[in-house]
Protein backbone atom coordinates (compact mmCIF):
# COMPACT_ATOMS: atom_id res chain seq x y z
CA UNK A 1 0.00 0.00 0.00
CA UNK A 2 0.62 3.86 -0.86
CA UNK A 3 2.88 5.43 1.81
CA UNK A 4 0.51 8.46 1.40
CA UNK A 5 -2.88 5.88 2.16
CA UNK A 6 -3.65 7.42 5.69
CA UNK A 7 -3.28 11.09 4.25
CA UNK A 8 -5.86 9.77 1.66
CA UNK A 9 -8.18 8.14 4.60
CA UNK A 10 -7.31 11.59 6.79
CA UNK A 11 -8.10 13.27 4.07
CA UNK A 12 -11.76 11.62 3.04
CA UNK A 13 -12.28 11.17 6.77
CA UNK A 14 -12.00 14.88 6.75
CA UNK A 15 -14.60 15.59 3.89
CA UNK A 16 -16.86 13.22 4.58
CA UNK A 17 -18.78 15.55 7.64
CA UNK A 18 -18.52 17.39 10.89
CA UNK A 19 -18.61 14.09 13.22
CA UNK A 20 -16.68 10.39 13.12
CA UNK A 21 -16.67 7.04 14.60
CA UNK A 22 -13.29 5.39 16.21
CA UNK A 23 -12.68 1.82 15.70
CA UNK A 24 -9.62 0.54 18.19
CA UNK A 25 -8.43 -3.22 17.68
CA UNK A 26 -7.10 -4.78 20.71
CA UNK A 27 -5.86 -8.17 19.47
CA UNK A 28 -5.16 -10.31 22.31
CA UNK A 29 -7.07 -12.80 23.81
CA UNK A 30 -5.76 -15.43 26.92
CA UNK A 31 -6.39 -18.27 24.96
CA UNK A 32 -7.68 -19.37 21.47
CA UNK A 33 -11.20 -20.53 21.21
CA UNK A 34 -11.96 -23.36 18.77
CA UNK A 35 -14.55 -22.08 16.73
CA UNK A 36 -12.70 -18.35 16.65
CA UNK A 37 -10.65 -16.89 13.53
CA UNK A 38 -10.43 -13.17 14.56
CA UNK A 39 -7.48 -11.24 14.44
CA UNK A 40 -6.10 -12.79 17.82
CA UNK A 41 -3.16 -13.46 20.01
CA UNK A 42 -1.84 -14.83 23.12
CA UNK A 43 0.81 -11.85 23.93
CA UNK A 44 4.15 -12.70 24.52
CA UNK A 45 5.93 -10.90 27.18
CA UNK A 46 6.14 -7.01 26.31
CA UNK A 47 4.03 -7.13 23.53
CA UNK A 48 0.61 -5.11 24.70
CA UNK A 49 3.24 -2.02 25.79
CA UNK A 50 4.54 -2.39 22.62
CA UNK A 51 1.30 -2.54 20.42
CA UNK A 52 0.14 0.89 22.86
CA UNK A 53 2.83 2.24 22.19
CA UNK A 54 2.26 1.68 18.58
CA UNK A 55 -1.41 2.44 18.82
CA UNK A 56 -0.56 6.12 20.67
CA UNK A 57 1.75 6.80 17.13
CA UNK A 58 -1.27 5.98 15.26
CA UNK A 59 -3.82 8.24 17.15
CA UNK A 60 -1.22 10.66 16.50
CA UNK A 61 -0.61 10.28 12.99
CA UNK A 62 -4.33 10.63 12.22
CA UNK A 63 -4.79 14.11 15.26
CA UNK A 64 -1.69 15.96 13.31
CA UNK A 65 -3.81 15.72 9.87
CA UNK A 66 -7.07 15.90 11.54
CA UNK A 67 -6.17 18.99 13.44
CA UNK A 68 -7.76 22.50 12.29
CA UNK A 69 -10.67 20.45 10.94
CA UNK A 70 -14.05 20.84 12.43
CA UNK A 71 -14.49 16.87 12.51
CA UNK A 72 -15.19 15.38 16.28
CA UNK A 73 -15.75 11.83 17.15
CA UNK A 74 -19.28 10.78 17.80
CA UNK A 75 -18.50 7.40 19.13
CA UNK A 76 -15.33 5.88 20.26
CA UNK A 77 -15.76 1.50 20.64
CA UNK A 78 -12.54 -0.69 21.92
CA UNK A 79 -13.43 -3.98 20.46
CA UNK A 80 -11.31 -7.38 20.33
CA UNK A 81 -10.05 -9.81 21.25
CA UNK A 82 -9.96 -9.28 24.64
CA UNK A 83 -9.66 -5.38 25.36
CA UNK A 84 -9.64 -6.77 29.08
CA UNK A 85 -5.90 -8.04 28.66
CA UNK A 86 -4.95 -4.62 28.30
CA UNK A 87 -4.04 -3.43 31.96
CA UNK A 88 -5.61 -0.47 33.32
CA UNK A 89 -2.83 2.02 32.81
CA UNK A 90 -2.61 1.49 29.46
CA UNK A 91 -6.36 2.22 29.24
CA UNK A 92 -5.46 5.10 31.01
CA UNK A 93 -2.96 6.17 28.58
CA UNK A 94 -4.45 5.36 25.43
CA UNK A 95 -7.58 7.33 26.18
CA UNK A 96 -5.42 10.39 27.45
CA UNK A 97 -3.89 9.86 23.65
CA UNK A 98 -7.13 10.05 21.65
CA UNK A 99 -8.53 13.31 24.06
CA UNK A 100 -4.97 14.84 23.04
CA UNK A 101 -5.07 14.42 19.60
CA UNK A 102 -8.62 13.80 18.33
CA UNK A 103 -11.60 16.13 19.14
CA UNK A 104 -14.35 14.36 20.99
CA UNK A 105 -17.92 15.25 20.74
CA UNK A 106 -19.81 16.55 23.80
CA UNK A 107 -22.52 13.79 23.67
CA UNK A 108 -19.87 10.87 22.80
CA UNK A 109 -20.39 6.94 23.45
CA UNK A 110 -17.31 5.21 24.28
CA UNK A 111 -18.04 1.37 24.02
CA UNK A 112 -15.89 -1.28 25.51
CA UNK A 113 -15.78 -5.00 25.00
CA UNK A 114 -14.59 -7.10 28.02
CA UNK A 115 -14.39 -10.72 28.64
CA UNK A 116 -15.56 -12.28 32.36
CA UNK A 117 -12.03 -13.88 33.44
CA UNK A 118 -9.86 -10.39 33.06
CA UNK A 119 -12.27 -7.94 33.80
CA UNK A 120 -11.36 -6.29 36.93
CA UNK A 121 -13.19 -3.94 39.32
CA UNK A 122 -9.46 -1.02 38.53
CA UNK A 123 -10.79 -1.28 34.85
CA UNK A 124 -14.32 -0.23 36.00
CA UNK A 125 -13.43 2.32 38.01
CA UNK A 126 -10.99 3.88 35.41
CA UNK A 127 -13.76 3.55 32.71
CA UNK A 128 -16.07 5.17 35.13
CA UNK A 129 -13.68 7.86 35.04
CA UNK A 130 -13.07 7.89 31.73
CA UNK A 131 -17.10 8.54 30.96
CA UNK A 132 -17.27 4.90 28.90
CA UNK A 133 -20.86 4.40 28.67
CA UNK A 134 -21.43 0.67 27.39
CA UNK A 135 -19.69 -2.35 27.79
CA UNK A 136 -20.55 -5.20 26.04
CA UNK A 137 -19.31 -8.47 27.49
CA UNK A 138 -19.01 -11.70 25.78
CA UNK A 139 -20.66 -13.64 28.48
CA UNK A 140 -21.87 -16.58 25.73
CA UNK A 141 -23.85 -18.42 28.46
CA UNK A 142 -24.68 -18.59 31.85
CA UNK A 143 -24.37 -22.84 32.06
CA UNK A 144 -20.96 -24.15 33.01
CA UNK A 145 -21.97 -27.38 30.59
CA UNK A 146 -22.01 -25.22 27.32
CA UNK A 147 -19.11 -22.49 28.63
CA UNK A 148 -16.69 -25.65 28.61
CA UNK A 149 -17.54 -26.80 25.56
CA UNK A 150 -17.04 -23.69 23.67
CA UNK A 151 -13.63 -23.90 25.57
CA UNK A 152 -14.34 -20.66 27.03
CA UNK A 153 -11.83 -19.79 30.36
CA UNK A 154 -14.49 -18.24 31.86
CA UNK A 155 -17.49 -20.45 34.06
CA UNK A 156 -21.04 -18.76 34.81
CA UNK A 157 -20.27 -17.56 38.45
CA UNK A 158 -17.35 -15.86 36.84
CA UNK A 159 -20.18 -14.18 34.36
CA UNK A 160 -22.74 -13.47 36.51
CA UNK A 161 -20.24 -11.02 38.63
CA UNK A 162 -18.98 -9.46 36.08
CA UNK A 163 -22.63 -9.02 34.57
CA UNK A 164 -23.48 -7.72 38.11
CA UNK A 165 -20.55 -5.25 38.91
CA UNK A 166 -20.30 -3.27 35.27
CA UNK A 167 -24.42 -2.74 36.24
CA UNK A 168 -23.58 -2.02 39.39
CA UNK A 169 -20.99 0.74 38.91
CA UNK A 170 -23.84 2.24 36.90
CA UNK A 171 -22.62 1.36 32.95
CA UNK A 172 -25.23 -0.03 30.32
CA UNK A 173 -24.34 -3.40 29.72
CA UNK A 174 -25.03 -5.50 26.68
CA UNK A 175 -23.96 -9.63 26.82
CA UNK A 176 -22.91 -11.68 24.14
CA UNK A 177 -24.64 -14.67 24.19
CA UNK A 178 -24.81 -17.82 21.60
CA UNK A 179 -27.14 -20.28 20.66
CA UNK A 180 -26.73 -23.16 17.97
CA UNK A 181 -24.13 -25.15 21.19
CA UNK A 182 -24.48 -29.20 21.60
CA UNK A 183 -27.13 -30.55 24.13
CA UNK A 184 -27.96 -26.62 24.09
CA UNK A 185 -32.19 -26.57 24.73
CA UNK A 186 -34.48 -24.20 24.75
CA UNK A 187 -35.04 -24.00 28.15
CA UNK A 188 -30.77 -23.22 28.78
CA UNK A 189 -30.92 -20.58 26.23
CA UNK A 190 -33.55 -19.08 27.72
CA UNK A 191 -32.08 -19.26 31.06
CA UNK A 192 -29.34 -17.57 30.15
CA UNK A 193 -31.69 -14.88 28.63
CA UNK A 194 -33.43 -14.37 31.31
CA UNK A 195 -30.86 -14.39 34.07
CA UNK A 196 -28.88 -11.70 32.07
CA UNK A 197 -32.23 -9.69 31.97
CA UNK A 198 -32.58 -9.99 35.77
CA UNK A 199 -29.04 -9.52 36.69
CA UNK A 200 -29.67 -5.95 35.03
CA UNK A 201 -28.26 -6.20 31.06
CA UNK A 202 -30.15 -3.96 28.78
CA UNK A 203 -28.70 -4.80 25.67
CA UNK A 204 -28.17 -8.29 24.12
CA UNK A 205 -26.16 -9.37 21.07
CA UNK A 206 -27.53 -13.01 19.82
CA UNK A 207 -25.11 -14.91 17.90
CA UNK A 208 -25.57 -18.00 16.36
CA UNK A 209 -22.45 -20.71 16.78
CA UNK A 210 -20.38 -19.96 13.87
CA UNK A 211 -16.91 -22.03 12.86
CA UNK A 212 -14.87 -19.87 11.25
CA UNK A 213 -12.42 -20.56 8.42
CA UNK A 214 -8.87 -21.36 9.78
CA UNK A 215 -10.42 -22.41 13.24
CA UNK A 216 -9.64 -25.01 15.21
CA UNK A 217 -13.03 -26.22 14.78
CA UNK A 218 -13.25 -25.77 11.24
CA UNK A 219 -10.69 -28.26 10.55
CA UNK A 220 -12.45 -31.52 13.67
CA UNK A 221 -15.86 -29.66 13.62
CA UNK A 222 -17.28 -30.69 16.86
CA UNK A 223 -20.65 -32.98 17.37
CA UNK A 224 -24.12 -32.43 18.46
CA UNK A 225 -24.59 -29.29 17.04
CA UNK A 226 -28.38 -27.86 16.77
CA UNK A 227 -30.35 -25.85 14.82
CA UNK A 228 -29.78 -22.08 15.15
CA UNK A 229 -33.80 -20.89 14.16
CA UNK A 230 -35.44 -22.08 17.31
CA UNK A 231 -33.62 -19.77 19.01
CA UNK A 232 -33.67 -17.22 17.45
CA UNK A 233 -37.61 -17.29 17.02
CA UNK A 234 -37.90 -17.71 20.40
CA UNK A 235 -35.65 -14.76 21.41
CA UNK A 236 -38.05 -12.54 18.99
CA UNK A 237 -41.04 -14.06 20.92
CA UNK A 238 -39.62 -13.24 24.54
CA UNK A 239 -37.75 -10.35 23.87
CA UNK A 240 -40.11 -7.43 22.81
CA UNK A 241 -42.57 -8.83 25.65
CA UNK A 242 -39.51 -7.45 28.14
CA UNK A 243 -39.66 -4.16 26.47
CA UNK A 244 -36.51 -5.12 24.35
CA UNK A 245 -36.41 -3.79 20.53
CA UNK A 246 -35.06 -5.97 18.13
CA UNK A 247 -33.04 -2.90 16.31
CA UNK A 248 -30.50 -5.31 14.15
CA UNK A 249 -30.31 -8.96 13.31
CA UNK A 250 -28.36 -10.12 16.14
CA UNK A 251 -29.45 -6.84 18.54
CA UNK A 252 -32.16 -6.44 20.66
CA UNK A 253 -31.95 -3.59 23.25
CA UNK A 254 -33.82 -1.08 25.81
CA UNK A 255 -35.20 2.15 24.02
CA UNK A 256 -32.42 4.67 23.93
CA UNK A 257 -29.92 2.04 24.81
CA UNK A 258 -29.08 0.44 21.00
CA UNK A 259 -25.53 0.98 20.33
CA UNK A 260 -24.75 4.27 18.49
CA UNK A 261 -21.44 2.66 17.30
CA UNK A 262 -22.63 0.18 15.80
CA UNK A 263 -25.38 2.13 13.98
CA UNK A 264 -23.06 4.07 12.41
CA UNK A 265 -21.19 0.94 11.01
CA UNK A 266 -24.72 0.41 8.88
CA UNK A 267 -25.07 3.60 7.82
CA UNK A 268 -21.81 3.52 6.59
CA UNK A 269 -20.70 6.72 8.05
CA UNK A 270 -17.01 7.37 8.28
CA UNK A 271 -14.85 5.45 10.19
CA UNK A 272 -11.72 5.74 11.91
CA UNK A 273 -9.65 2.31 11.99
CA UNK A 274 -6.72 2.21 14.77
CA UNK A 275 -4.90 -1.20 15.28
CA UNK A 276 -4.10 -4.32 13.61
CA UNK A 277 -6.40 -5.19 11.11
CA UNK A 278 -9.21 -3.29 12.09
CA UNK A 279 -11.58 -1.85 9.24
CA UNK A 280 -12.51 1.73 8.65
CA UNK A 281 -15.01 3.68 6.43
CA UNK A 282 -14.10 6.90 4.62
CA UNK A 283 -16.39 8.65 1.93
CA UNK A 284 -16.73 5.53 -0.86
CA UNK A 285 -13.49 3.85 0.17
CA UNK A 286 -13.60 0.64 2.88
CA UNK A 287 -10.04 0.11 4.08
CA UNK A 288 -8.33 -2.77 6.48
CA UNK A 289 -5.17 -2.05 8.80
CA UNK A 290 -2.18 -4.70 8.37
CA UNK A 291 -3.44 -7.87 9.97
CA UNK A 292 -0.70 -9.29 11.57
CA UNK A 293 0.95 -7.67 14.81
CA UNK A 294 4.63 -7.95 12.97
CA UNK A 295 3.25 -6.09 9.86
CA UNK A 296 0.80 -3.53 11.98
CA UNK A 297 4.07 -2.73 13.68
CA UNK A 298 6.57 -2.67 10.77
CA UNK A 299 4.26 0.09 8.87
CA UNK A 300 3.28 2.01 11.61
CA UNK A 301 7.13 2.40 12.26
CA UNK A 302 7.71 3.29 8.45
CA UNK A 303 4.50 5.68 7.58
CA UNK A 304 2.94 6.63 10.42
CA UNK A 305 -0.20 4.73 9.96
CA UNK A 306 -0.93 1.16 9.08
CA UNK A 307 -3.32 0.82 5.93
CA UNK A 308 -2.88 -1.61 4.09
CA UNK A 309 -6.19 -2.26 1.81
CA UNK A 310 -8.41 0.14 0.53
CA UNK A 311 -11.63 -0.81 -2.03
CA UNK A 312 -13.30 1.53 -4.07
CA UNK A 313 -16.33 -0.12 -5.96
CA UNK A 314 -18.88 2.02 -8.08
CA UNK A 315 -21.82 3.44 -7.17
CA UNK A 316 -23.66 0.30 -8.05
CA UNK A 317 -22.16 -1.97 -5.83
CA UNK A 318 -21.62 0.83 -3.11
CA UNK A 319 -25.44 0.89 -3.07
CA UNK A 320 -25.86 -2.86 -2.68
CA UNK A 321 -23.56 -3.06 -0.14
CA UNK A 322 -25.30 -0.19 1.74
CA UNK A 323 -28.50 -1.96 1.14
CA UNK A 324 -27.38 -4.97 2.76
CA UNK A 325 -26.24 -3.03 6.01
CA UNK A 326 -29.42 -0.97 5.92
CA UNK A 327 -31.69 -3.88 5.71
CA UNK A 328 -29.71 -5.62 8.91
CA UNK A 329 -31.73 -2.97 10.79
CA UNK A 330 -35.63 -2.43 11.81
CA UNK A 331 -35.11 0.86 10.17
CA UNK A 332 -34.26 -0.15 6.75
CA UNK A 333 -33.68 1.33 4.33
CA UNK A 334 -35.10 5.12 4.31
CA UNK A 335 -36.19 5.86 0.53
CA UNK A 336 -35.31 9.70 0.47
CA UNK A 337 -31.74 9.35 1.76
CA UNK A 338 -31.04 6.27 0.01
CA UNK A 339 -31.64 7.73 -3.47
CA UNK A 340 -29.46 11.03 -2.42
CA UNK A 341 -26.67 9.21 -1.74
CA UNK A 342 -26.82 6.44 -4.26
CA UNK A 343 -29.11 7.66 -6.81
CA UNK A 344 -33.02 6.94 -7.97
CA UNK A 345 -31.69 3.87 -10.30
CA UNK A 346 -29.70 2.00 -8.07
CA UNK A 347 -32.43 2.30 -5.32
CA UNK A 348 -35.52 1.13 -8.05
CA UNK A 349 -33.15 -1.83 -9.13
CA UNK A 350 -32.40 -3.01 -5.60
CA UNK A 351 -36.20 -2.76 -4.72
CA UNK A 352 -37.29 -4.67 -7.74
CA UNK A 353 -34.57 -7.41 -7.28
CA UNK A 354 -36.08 -7.71 -4.19
CA UNK A 355 -40.11 -7.72 -4.89
CA UNK A 356 -39.43 -10.35 -7.70
CA UNK A 357 -37.62 -12.64 -5.86
CA UNK A 358 -38.60 -12.57 -2.41
CA UNK A 359 -42.30 -13.57 -0.41
CA UNK A 360 -44.11 -10.27 0.42
CA UNK A 361 -44.27 -11.04 4.12
CA UNK A 362 -39.87 -10.79 4.77
CA UNK A 363 -41.10 -7.00 4.26
CA UNK A 364 -42.34 -4.35 5.93
CA UNK A 365 -42.84 -1.67 3.24
CA UNK A 366 -44.56 1.93 3.60
CA UNK A 367 -44.11 5.18 1.60
CA UNK A 368 -40.73 6.02 3.09
CA UNK A 369 -39.10 2.47 3.95
CA UNK A 370 -38.26 -0.63 3.46
CA UNK A 371 -37.17 -3.22 6.52
CA UNK A 372 -37.54 -6.69 6.97
CA UNK A 373 -40.06 -8.36 9.00
CA UNK A 374 -39.13 -10.47 11.84
CA UNK A 375 -39.89 -13.27 9.36
CA UNK A 376 -37.56 -11.50 6.84
CA UNK A 377 -34.42 -11.34 9.61
CA UNK A 378 -34.48 -14.83 9.91
CA UNK A 379 -34.30 -16.00 6.19
CA UNK A 380 -31.95 -12.30 6.04
CA UNK A 381 -28.68 -14.54 4.80
CA UNK A 382 -31.18 -15.65 1.50
CA UNK A 383 -32.65 -12.58 0.84
CA UNK A 384 -29.28 -10.71 0.91
CA UNK A 385 -27.84 -13.61 -1.78
CA UNK A 386 -30.55 -11.88 -4.08
CA UNK A 387 -29.07 -8.43 -3.81
CA UNK A 388 -25.34 -8.99 -3.63
S1 LIG B 1 -13.95 -15.76 20.53
FE1 LIG B 1 -13.33 -13.85 21.51
S2 LIG B 1 -12.17 -14.51 23.34
FE2 LIG B 1 -12.31 -16.31 21.99
S3 LIG B 1 -10.39 -16.23 20.77
FE3 LIG B 1 -11.99 -15.18 19.59
S4 LIG B 1 -11.76 -13.00 20.10
FE4 LIG B 1 -10.68 -14.21 21.70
Amino acid sequence: MRNNAGDEIARRLAAAGKEISIYVHLPFCAGKCPYCSFVSMVPKYGEIEEYCKLLRSEIRFFGDRLAGTRLSAKTLYFGGGTPTLLPPAEWRRLLDCIRENIALAEQIEISVEANPESLTEEHVRLWREETVARISIGVQSLSDGELRWLGRLHDAARARAALSMCVGYGFSVSADLMFGLAGQSIRSFSSSVKEALSLGVEHLSLYQLAIDEKSRWFVTPPEGRSDGYPFYRWSQWYLPRKGFVQYEISSFALPGKECRHNSSYWRNDPVLALGASAWGYAEGVRYCNERTLESYGKTVRRSGHAVAEMETHDTAKRAREAAILLLRTSCGILFEPFSSRYGEDALSAILRILEENAPSDCFVRNAFSLALSPKGMRVANALWSLIV
